[in-house]
């Protein structure tokens, strides 16, 4: 009996050893799967811009060839496709950097109204005028001590998405308010919404929810695993409330500065 014991026993742990190489070998063909999908969808929006980037140059030089008048919106799309390109170049750097943990923040006070109030500017200059964006500022100065540019990246990302995923147009709301010690940032949109069970998986890098096609909407999947990890280095946290169909709302919370008290001037003493 107790042979046959061992013999059971022998052949169980040969059962788990077994199973557990099948596990790290579907594992690792995942991996490989993933990153191969990865190279195709990173080329393919590589090259989307590139196309009507190079028909365009090529139309300027020929009107320039023959001595015609450029049309200054000619250039501006031009400047568009290269703009799209250098931020999909930044994210795919951006995002190596943060696998080697290399990406370097450079903290200073920064007043975080003024951020969200000079990307919403940018993106108004950038984009057509489908959508409105409203912002609701703070009663009083939002204050963190964070890297401004990057602080930037992670509010102009959720602008982007927010416009991006909600193609019928519509108003984007944008808030921030204090709540306590934080200070809490929400972007707000009326568009395609996230469908529940994908909504945590978001903020993983290459991740793309199901209702988004290549072919509709572009994207690398890797905004949102960027300003992950920005927004957690700040001490901060990140999160998503959304309905399929109803619109999605992005939430930042990050640490407020205690405001410092102005120093009075330094009058030079009259004799
Ligand atoms: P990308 O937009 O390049 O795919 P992100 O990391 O910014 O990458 O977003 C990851 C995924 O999250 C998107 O592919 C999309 O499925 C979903 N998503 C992000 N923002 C929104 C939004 N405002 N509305 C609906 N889905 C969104």
């Amino acid at each position: 009996v107790l042979g046959l014991g061992a013999v059971v026993e022998d052949i169980t742990e040969r059962r788990h050893a077994e199973e557990e190489r099948t596990r790290l070998y579907r594992e690792a063909q995942e991996a490989v799967r993933v990153r191969d999908d990865f190279l195709t969808i990173a080329s393919h929006e590589l090259k989307t811009p590139l196309t009507p980037l190079a028909l365009r140059l090529a139309g300027l030089e020929r009107r320039l060839d023959r001595g015609e008048q450029v049309d200054p919106s000619s250039l501006r799309h031009a400047r568009q496709h290269l703009l799209r390109l250098t931020a999909l170049i930044n994210d795919l750097l951006d995002a190596s950097r943060i696998e080697s943990g290399r990406l370097a923040l450079h903290p200073q006070p920064t007043r975080l109204d003024t951020l969200v109030e000079h990307v919403i500017h940018v993106t108004e200059g950038t984009h057509d005028a489908e959508h409105r964006i409203e912002f609701q500022p703070p009663a009083a100065p939002a204050q963190v001590l964070g890297d401004p540019y990057r602080l930037e990246q992670v509010i102009a990302n959720l602008l982007e998405n927010a416009l991006k995923y909600s193609p019928d147009g519509g108003t984007i709301h944008v808030a921030l308010e204090p709540r306590g010690e934080l200070v809490l940032l929400t972007v707000r949109d009326p568009g395609i919404g996230i469908p529940p069970d994908q909504q945590e998986r978001l903020f993983e890098r290459y991740f793309r929810a199901r209702n988004v096609s290549t072919h509709s909407y572009g994207g690398l999947g890797l905004g949102l695993y960027i300003c992950r990890d920005i927004v957690e280095r700040h001490g901060g946290s990140i999160w998503v409330e959304s309905e399929v169909g109803r619109g999605s709302t992005f939430y930042v919370a990050l640490p407020t500065l205690p405001a410092t008290p102005v120093a009075p001037p330094h009058l030079p003493e009259r004799h």
